[in-house]
C-alpha cells in the first residue's frame, strides 16, 4: 500500500493577511474598479492616482485584516469576509446598486419569498469563484505556530507600517481623485467589504439606540370631530392603499405612451378620481418609505421615525376602527398596536401559490377582516391600509396573473441581465397595468357599499429600468434618479362621501399639478378620517380648502 501524504503549506500568519488583503482590493473589488475605469473624467492621464487608489486600498485592508484575523476568528472571519464581497459583488454588477445602510437594512428585513425572487442559476458561477473555491482555499490554510510575544510585536509592526502606507497613499490618491469620489458619492458603497461594514455598525448602533428608547406617543389629544350614532354600515370607510415600486413613469393616467390604467382612466375622464401629477416619495426602498409614510415626522427632519407613534396609533386613539392587510414582506413595524392580517398563510386556490398572493387576495380578504373590528369603533369609520405587493422586482412576472399579461413578451428570468430591456419593461408594465385592475375591483367594491367611502393610493417608491444602467431601487436618496422617487397617487371619493362629508373631488382637481410627497399622508388621512389633534397640521393636508370648515 502506499501512504500518500497530502502536501499541506503552512503560512507565516501575516502572510495570509497579506493574501487575502490583496484578493479583497483585486478581485474582491470588481465593481468599484469597474465603475471607476467608465467615469468620463478618469479617462487618460490618472494611472497614477488611480495606482495611488489601489495602494491606498491594500494598506487599508493590510490594517483592517491585520487587526481582525487574529487566532481563532483567522478561518471564520475570512470566509465570511468572502461571502460579503462576493455577494454584494454579484448585485452590485447586476442591478448597479450600491450597498448602503438603506439597503443593508432592506436585505435584513426581506422574507423567504424576496430572497427566493432574487436567487438565480446566474449566482452559481460569480459563487464559485469569488467564494468557494478561496472560501475553501482558506479554510484549509494553517500557520507556523509563534510565541505570542513574537506574533504580537510583528503584528504590531505590520499594522503601524501598514497605517504609515495609508496615510502616504491617501494623499497621493487624493491629490487628484477627491473630488471624483465627492461627485461621485455612490462610488463609496462600493468599496468592499467596508460599505457592508459600515452598514452593519451604523445599524447595529442605531439598533441600539432604539432599543434603549421607550415608545414616545404622538397626538394624544387625538379626537373624533364627526357624526356620532351612526350604525356601522353607515359609518365612513377609508382605503389607504400602499403601492409597491409602481413609479410615476409607466403609469397611464401619468400620461405614459402605454395603456396601463384602462379601468382608472374613465373615472379619471369623469370626474370622479383625481390623479396626483408631481408626488415625491419619502425614501427609495421600502425599509425606509413606509414608516415615514405613516410618521408625522417629515422626509427632512432628522427624528427617528421608529420610536415614534404613527397615524394609525393617532387614528386608534381617536377611536376608529383601524387594520392593516398585508401582501408584502410585513408593515416594518406600523401595525404593531393595531390588528393586523398577513396574507402570507392564505391557501387561496384562485390567488395563491407557494405562499404567495396576488393583489386581488386584498379585495377578497377585505370584507371579513373589517367585520373583525370592534363594532363601537366601526361607528364612527374604519380606516384600512392594504399593502400591496404591487411591482416588487426583479421577478416582476410573478406579480401578475396569466390571463392578465398584456405586454408580451415578458422577462421571466429574475437575473434581469438576461432579459432583453424591452421584455423587462413589458414585465413590469403588466404589474402597473394589474394594479390599475385590483384599485378599479376596489373601487367597484367601494361603490356597492352604501356607506360614505373613499380610496387614497400612493406608491411606496418608484424603480429604475435601465436608464443610464440601473435597475431596481435603493439608491442613496441624495443621487437616486427622479424613476425611483416619483411616484403615483390616486384619490377617490364616493359621492355619499361627498355629500355628507362636504368634501368635493373637482376642487381636489384643482389642486392635481401641485407637487406633494409623502410627508402629506399623515396630515391628509387625519383630515379625511375628521380625527382633531395638535399633531395635525392642516398646511400638509390635500383635502384643506375643499371641505366645508376649513
Ligand atoms: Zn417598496
Amino acid at each position: 500500500m502506499i501512504a500518500i501524504k497530502v502536501h499541506r503549506s503552512v503560512w507565516h500568519p501575516l502572510t495570509l493577511v497579506a493574501l487575502m488583503a490583496v484578493w479583497l482590493a483585486t478581485f474582491g473589488n470588481w465593481p468599484f474598479w469597474q465603475a471607476l475605469w467608465r467615469l468620463p473624467e478618469l479617462q487618460g492621464a490618472t494611472w497614477p492616482s488611480t495606482l495611488a487608489l489601489g495602494a491606498l486600498l491594500l494598506s487599508v485592508n493590510f490594517v483592517f485584516l491585520g487587526l481582525s484575523l487574529l487566532g481563532p476568528w483567522r478561518k471564520l472571519l475570512g470566509v465570511v469576509f468572502l461571502a460579503a464581497s462576493a455577494t454584494t459583488t454579484y448585485f452590485m454588477l447586476a442591478y448597479r446598486v450600491v450597498i448602503d445602510p438603506t439597503m443593508i437594512a432592506n436585505a435584513l428585513h426581506t422574507d423567504a419569498r424576496e430572497v427566493r425572487d432574487l436567487l438565480s442559476i446566474d449566482m452559481l458561477w460569480p459563487a464559485l469563484w469569488g467564494f468557494v473555491l478561496p472560501g475553501v482555499w482558506w479554510w484549509r490554510q494553517d500557520v507556523r505556530p509563534l510565541s505570542w510575544r513574537r506574533a504580537a510585536w510583528q503584528r504590531l509592526l505590520f499594522v503601524a507600517i501598514a497605517i504609515v502606507l495609508t496615510v502616504i497613499a491617501g494623499r497621493l490618491a487624493f491629490q487628484d481623485l477627491a473630488s471624483t469620489m465627492r461627485n461621485h458619492k455612490s462610488l463609496r458603497y462600493m468599496i468592499n467589504p467596508y460599505n457592508t461594514v459600515y452598514a452593519l455598525a451604523q445599524l447595529g448602533v442605531g439598533r441600539a439606540a432604539d432599543v434603549s428608547k421607550p415608545l414616545v406617543s404622538v397626538g394624544e389629544d387625538a379626537r373624533y370631530t364627526g357624526a356620532v350614532g351612526l350604525a356601522a354600515a353607515d359609518a365612513p370607510l377609508l382605503l389607504v392603499v400602499v403601492g409597491e415600486t409602481l413609479r410615476a413613469a409607466n403609469v397611464g393616467l401619468a400620461g405614459y405612451a402605454r395603456d396601463t390604467s384602462p379601468e382608472l382612466s374613465p373615472l379619471k375622464a369623469s370626474g370622479e378620481l383625481v390623479y396626483f401629477d408631481k408626488v415625491s416619495a419619502c425614501g427609495t426602498n421600502t425599509q425606509v418609505s413606509l414608516p415615514c409614510m405613516f410618521s408625522p415626522l417629515g422626509r427632512e427632519d432628522d427624528r427617528d421615525a421608529q420610536n415614534l407613534e404613527n397615524l394609525l396609533d393617532v387614528l386608534q386613539r381617536a377611536g376608529l376602527a383601524v387594520t392593516w392587510l398585508d401582501n408584502q414582506s410585513g408593515c416594518k413595524g406600523i401595525c404593531e398596536r393595531i390588528p393586523h392580517l398577513d396574507t402570507g398563510g392564505l391557501s387561496d386556490p384562485a390567488l395563491c401559490s407557494q405562499g404567495e398572493c396576488f393583489d386581488e387576495i386584498l379585495l377578497a380578504q377585505l370584507p371579513g377582516q373589517l367585520q373583525k373590528l370592534e363594532p363601537s369603533r366601526r361607528a364612527r369609520g374604519t380606516v384600512a391600509v392594504l399593502h400591496m405587493m404591487g411591482s416588487h422586482g426583479p421577478a416582476y412576472f410573478k406579480r401578475v396573473p396569466q390571463a392578465r399579461k398584456h405586454f408580451l413578451p415578458e422577462c421571466t428570468n429574475q437575473a434581469l441581465q438576461n432579459c432583453e430591456l424591452s421584455t423587462i419593461v413589458n414585465a413590469y408594465d403588466n404589474t402597473a397595468r394589474y394594479t390599475d385592475h385590483v384599485l378599479a375591483s376596489l373601487i367597484q367594491w367601494l361603490k356597492q357599499q352604501a356607506r360614505p367611502s373613499a380610496l387614497l393610493f400612493v406608491s411606496d417608491h418608484g424603480e429604475s429600468l435601465g436608464e443610464n444602467g440601473l435597475f431596481l431601487h435603493g439608491m442613496p436618496y441624495a443621487i437616486a434618479p427622479l424613476e425611483q422617487t416619483h411616484v403615483p397617487m390616486v384619490m377617490w371619493v364616493s359621492p355619499a362621501w361627498q355629500s355628507r362629508a362636504g368634501l368635493k373631488t373637482d376642487c381636489l382637481a384643482k389642486k392635481a399639478g401641485q407637487p406633494y410627497s409623502h410627508d402629506n399622508l399623515f396630515h391628509t388621512v387625519l383630515g379625511l378620517a375628521q380625527v382633531q389633534t395638535q399633531a395635525r397640521n392642516k398646511n400638509l393636508d390635500i383635502t384643506e380648502g375643499c371641505r366645508p370648515g376649513t
